[in-house]
């Protein structure tokens, strides 16, 4: 019986709960649903690593290390030593944490300081951290749109933007998947106060980009603001890693950025807003999970501090994945696989088919290599993909290792000649 169980049982005998019932009707709900979702192949399970992340790692029942290109690490700081001797220095000075929201008692030095540094990074006014970018996007809309207000969001806009616009009171649009003549359109015909257009600046799925240059246009044609999910872009896209705005050639114009600490930034955890002093100032006044969430811990705030010091000093990192990225998908490519996206370290290697997906994923891992099979309903039905994500900790020869083991399983599943 497991220990679960008998505290079910305990709490039935002493009479002082009488929600056995109640449970047992919920594990059978969710365990019928849970059936489903296995049945149709979607169920999410969960690879036990036990290393640090990093471009080799071990995984549980196995001694062998793996190579790993999968994880959002893209500049390969998660177990960069140097950020984690800051992360001890500051964790022995400032505590395990401040049990507390920022307003009440929660708010130390170093908590300015990397708001700052953050919006010096970004060239913006002022910063607001908040304990992940998912609460950064849930905080924002409802916090600064009303009903006379219009929200314009791409429709493949990642799940926390569209959770953040549903809890806000505007009217809400959706526009098609990078489509600027829809965007265009519903601009023309809103009647908002506040004119709102979201997106992400890279698709995750596909590692696709946002026209930007021209969203940023038709915001000043229809004099609307415009905001962008960085997450899988700051630190490491574009010419110096500011971001997609600076990929597009618009570095400044975007008026407010989402973004988070938890990928390419040391891969702790934590997210911000970075944007005109106002907009901080008023999230901190009105923005729900950063009122009534506990202030980020102090080891955490030291990733960042470091992440952003290293990256306002160089960007050599950033120039190491790119060309990383380069060398992957250019010898995919003439391997004959086809690499959705573009200039990306998000690489998609589309097969199609859910199973092959999954088959060519776990060939990949007898061959030493971690990559993951994406299918639907994570992606279109027929989309199948396997998503590869390249870090500046890769090196060559690894990159060249995974690229030799994908010609290998290819050939072997008929996926290329
Ligand atoms: N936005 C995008 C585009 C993301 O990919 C993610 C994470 O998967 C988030 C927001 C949420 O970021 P965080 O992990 O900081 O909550």
């Amino acid at each position: 019986m497991s220990a679960f169980s008998k505290i079910l049982l305990l709490r039935g005998a002493g009479g002082r709960h009488y929600s056995a019932a109640a449970q047992t009707q919920l594990r059978e709900i969710l365990g019928t649903q849970l059936a489903g979702i296995k049945d149709a192949g979607t169920f999410k399970a969960e690879r036990i690593i036990t290393s640090s992340q990093s471009t080799q790692i071990t995984v549980q029942g196995s001694e062998k290390r793996i190579l790993n290109f999968c994880a959002n690490n893209y500049l390969g700081l998660a177990n960069n030593p140097e950020i984690v001797e800051y992360s001890r220095t500051l964790l022995e000075k400032y505590g395990a944490g401040l049990s507390s929201v920022r307003f009440i008692c929660g708010t130390q030095d170093i908590h300015k300081q990397l708001e700052q540094k953050i919006a010096q990074f970004h060239g913006r006014e002022d910063t607001i951290l908040y304990a992940s970018c998912f609460d950064a996007n849930a905080g924002i809309f409802e916090a600064i749109l009303t009903p006379e207000d219009a929200v314009f969001s791409d429709e493949l806009n990642h799940a926390s933007i569209i959770d953040g616009i549903r809890l806000c009171k505007a009217k809400k649009q959706r526009y098609k998947h990078r489509d600027l003549a829809d965007l265009e359109r519903q601009l023309r015909e809103s009647d908002g106060r506040l004119k709102l257009i979201a997106t992400d600046g890279v698709f995750s799925m596909d590692g696709n980009i946002a026209p930007l240059a021209r969203i940023v246009e038709l915001a000043k044609k229809y004099d609307a603001l415009v905001f962008v999910d960085e997450c899988h872009a700051t630190g490491f896209f574009g010419a110096t890693g500011r971001g997609t705005e600076e990929y597009d050639n618009v570095m400044g114009e975007v008026d407010i950025i989402n973004s988070t600490l938890g990928k390419a930034l040391g891969g702790a955890s934590g997210g911000y807003t970075t944007g005109p002093s106002e907009l901080i100032s008023f999230l901190r006044q009105k923005s729900r999970p950063y009122l009534f969430s506990n202030t980020l811990p102090p080891a955490v705030v030291a990733v960042g501090l470091k992440v952003m010091d290293m990256l306002l000093a160089s960007s050599e990192l950033t120039q190491r994945v790119q060309s990383n990225t380069q060398r992957f998908r250019t010898a995919m490519t003439k391997a004959g696989f086809t690499i959705a996206g573009e200039n990306h370290p998000i690489c998609p290697v589309m097969l199609g088919d859910a199973r092959l997906a999954s088959k060519f994923a776990d060939e990949m891992l007898t061959r030493g290599i971690y990559v993951i099979g994406f299918s639907y309903p994570v992606v279109p039905q027929g989309k199948a993909r396997i998503r590869v994500q390249i870090s500046a900790a890769h090196t060559e020869a690894e990159i060249d290792q995974a690229i030799g083991a994908f010609i290998e399983v290819g050939r072997s599943l008929k996926v290329i000649q």
